[in-house]
C-alpha cells in the first residue's frame, strides 16, 4: 500500500501541519528492495542468530550503526550510534541447596522438580535463613486502592506470593482491568516490588491459570543462564509448584485455599508462615558490555523540535549453541529472522526516509538490546534516554512483522490506552485500512516487548501490528484469506525455534505496509500540535516522569 501525495498532504492538512512547513516534493516512502536485502542479512546464518553476549550480537550492532551513519542519522549527544547496556548473566551452580524448616522438622524441595530459583544479586555466594511471608499477590497499586503490604517490614523475610492480579468480583468487574492481565500480574513486578520491599526473596506459586504457562517454563528458564540489568536484584527469586506450596503451607498450619481468597480482598495482611527456608546459592556471574544502537533525525520546527518521537525494534535474537559441535554448529543457529530481523530491518529503511524527510519534532530510531532476555536494553534506554522522557511523545515499537502479504487492517493493540489509538485511527483511514478489532489481553502481551518500558515510564507507546501474534483470525489480507493466515498461524511453531528463518519467497508488501503504516503514524505524532495522552485511568498515566 502506497500513499498517493495528494492523500498524504491532504492527511497533513487534517492534522494541522502548515504546508508551507513541509515544502518536499515527495512523502516518506517504504520500498521494498532495501527492507529485503537488510533482512536477509540479519538472519543470515552469518549473524548466528544475533545473541546477548555473543559474536553474531556484536556483528549485528556493527551492522546497524554502520547503516544508521549511511542512512544518515545524526549520532548521539556522547557521539557514535551506541548506548551501553550493563548486563549481568547469572547461572546457578551444582552444589546449591534449598530446603524448608516448620516446627523443628525439615521439608525438603528438589530443584527443578518442586522449585527453581537463581540469584539477581549479582553475588556468586548467597547463603540465606529466612523467614516465609505470604503476601498475597504481592501488589501495591494506589490507583486501585490496593495494598497486599500493609507497610508491614519486609527486610529479610523470603516473600510468597501469587501470580496475576486481583481477580474482578461481582461488586468490581473492573478492578486490574477485569479479566485482563495488567503489569501487577507479570513476575517481573513482582521481583521489582520484592527489591522494593528489601525482602531476602520471592518465591512465586505456580498455576497454570495464573501464569498462562505450564511448570516446564520457569523450570527451563532457572535451568539456564539467567540475564538482567547489572545492580542489585533479589538475593533469591525463584517459583514453586502449586503442591509444594500446599506442603509448605500446611507444614506451617496454614491452609493454602483459604489464604489465597482471602488474598482477594483488600483487607488481606501478610501472613508469617511459621516455615523458614535455608538455601545456599552457589552462582556463575558474568558482566556483558551490550549495546543498544540509536540516531537522531532532528525536528525542523525551532520549538516542538525539543521533544521526540521514537520507533524501536530490538537487533537481538536468542543466538547460537556455542556448545553445539563445530560441524553441526549451522543448525543450532535461532535466527529470528521474523523475530527480529524484520523490525530491525524495518527501521532501518524508516530511519533513511525520515532523514530525507525532517518532521516538525525530532524523531529517534531505537534498535534496544537483549529484548529477548527481559526487555533489558530497552529498561536500560528509559532508566538513561537519550531524550528527557517528559519530552518523549511516543515509542512505536516493531516486534515481529508481516511476511504473508497485504492486509485490509492494522493491529495496534495497546494503542487504546492512550490518544494513539485515536491517530492511529486516522492514519490507517488515510491508507485505505481499518483497525483491527481489539482483543482483551489475556496473557499479557503488552507487557512483553520493548514498548512496555517506556509505557512504564510513562510515555504513550505500543507496539505496531504485531500479526504473528494475533494470528488466530483479527486479520485481514487482501489476498487467499484462509491460506494467508494459516501460514501466520502455522509461525507458531517456529516462534523462538531455530526454524525463524529468512525464506526469499516470503511476500513482504505486508511488512512495507506495517513500516509505511508506522512511520505515517510517527509523523502524525511528530507533527501534532501537542503531545499523545493516556486515556483517563491508564495507570501509566499517573507516572511522573
Ligand atoms: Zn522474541
Amino acid at each position: 500500500m502506497r500513499l498517493t501525495r495528494i492523500a498524504l498532504a491532504a492527511s497533513l492538512a487534517l492534522m494541522g501541519v502548515h504546508a508551507q512547513a513541509q515544502p518536499q516534493s515527495q512523502q516518506p516512502t517504504i520500498t521494498e528492495t532495501p527492507l529485503r536485502a537488510h533482512l536477509s542479512f540479519l538472519a543470515d546464518d552469518l549473524l548466528e542468530g544475533r545473541g546477548t553476549g555473543q559474536r553474531g550480537g556484536d556483528l549485528a550492532v556493527r551492522y546497524l550503526e554502520t547503516q544508521a551513519a549511511v542512512a544518515g542519522l545524526k549520532q548521539l549527544p556522547g557521539g557514535g550510534y551506541r548506548q551501553s547496556v550493563k548486563i549481568e548473566g547469572s547461572k546457578l551452580l551444582a552444589g546449591s541447596s534449598v530446603h524448608f524448616t516448620a516446627n523443628g522438622k525439615t521439608i525438603a524441595a528438589e530443584t527443578g522438580k518442586d522449585i527453581v530459583f537463581g540469584t539477581a544479586s549479582g553475588k556468586t555466594e548467597v547463603k540465606l535463613d529466612a523467614p516465609l511471608v505470604f503476601v498475597g499477590y504481592g501488589v501495591r497499586a494506589p490507583e486501585e486502592r490496593w495494598d497486599d503490604y500493609k507497610g508491614i517490614d519486609m527486610k529479610g523475610k523470603i516473600l510468597v506470593m501469587m501470580v496475576n492480579d486481583p481477580q474482578p468480583t461481582a461488586e468490581e468487574p473492573n478492578r486490574f482491568d477485569g479479566a485482563a492481565y495488567t503489569y501487577y500480574g507479570r513476575w517481573l513486578y513482582k521481583y521489582e516490588e520484592a527489591v522494593r520491599q528489601g525482602a531476602a526473596g520471592v518465591l512465586l506459586i505456580h498455576t497454570v491459570p495464573s501464569s498462562s504457562y505450564p511448570w516446564s517454563v520457569p523450570a527451563n528458564g532457572f535451568s539456564h543462564e539467567r540475564f538482567h540489568l547489572a545492580g542489585g536484584g533479589n538475593p533469591m527469586e525463584g517459583w514453586i509448584t502449586e503442591d509444594m506450596a500446599r506442603t509448605l503451607f500446611a507444614a506451617g498450619g496454614q491452609d493454602l485455599d483459604q489464604l489465597r481468597a482471602r488474598a482477594e480482598t483488600r483487607e488481606f495482611r501478610p501472613v508469617e508462615l511459621g516455615v523458614s527456608a535455608q538455601a545456599e546459592l552457589h552462582s556463575a556471574i558474568r558482566q556483558i558490555d551490550q549495546y543498544n544502537v540509536a540516531g537522531i533525525v532532528p525536528g525542523s520546527d525551532p520549538q516542538l523540535k525539543e521533544q521526540a518521537v521514537i520507533y524501536s525494534a530490538h537487533w537481538d535474537h536468542l543466538g547460537i549453541d556455542e556448545d553445539a559441535p563445530a560441524n553441526d554448529k549451522a543448525r543450532h543457529i535461532w535466527n529470528g529472522a521474523i523475530d527480529n530481523a524484520s523490525g530491525a530491518a524495518a527501521l532501518l529503511v524508516m530511519a533513511a526516509e525520515a532523514v530525507k524527510h525532517p518532521a516538525r519534532r525530532t524523531q529517534i530510531f531505537l534498535w534496544p538490546a537483549a529484548e529477548e532476555q527481559g526487555l533489558i536494553g530497552s529498561q536500560g534506554y528509559t532508566q538513561h534516554p537519550i531524550w528527557p522522557l517528559a519530552k518523549t511523545a511516543a515509542d512505536l515499537n516493531l516486534d515481529s512483522m508481516n511476511f504473508v502479504g497485504v492486509t485490509k487492517d492494522i493491529g495496534v493493540a495497546g494503542a487504546e490506552r492512550s490518544s494513539l489509538y485515536a491517530t492511529a485511527g486516522q492514519v490507517a483511514a488515510k491508507m485505505g485500512l481499518k483497525l483491527a478489532p481489539s482483543i482483551p489481553d489475556l496473557s499479557g502481551a503488552y507487557f512483553r516487548a520493548d514498548h512496555f518500558n517506556f509505557a512504564r515510564a510513562g510515555v504513550p507507546a505500543f507496539n505496531v501490528g504485531s500479526a504473528v501474534f494475533s494470528g488466530d483470525g483479527h486479520f485481514e489480507f487482501e489476498h487467499d484469506q484462509d491460506a494467508s493466515l494459516a501460514k501466520l498461524v502455522a509461525f507458531k511453531k517456529d516462534y523462538h525455534q531455530v526454524t525463524d528463518k529468512y525464506h526469499p519467497e516470503w511476500d513482504l508488501s505486508g511488512m512495507v505496509q506495517q513500516a509505511q503504516f508506522t512511520l505515517n503514524l510517527g509523523y502524525a505524532v511528530a507533527n501534532a500540535r501537542d503531545m499523545p495522552t493516556w486515556r483517563k485511568g491508564e495507570a501509566f498515566g499517573l507516572i511522573k516522569r
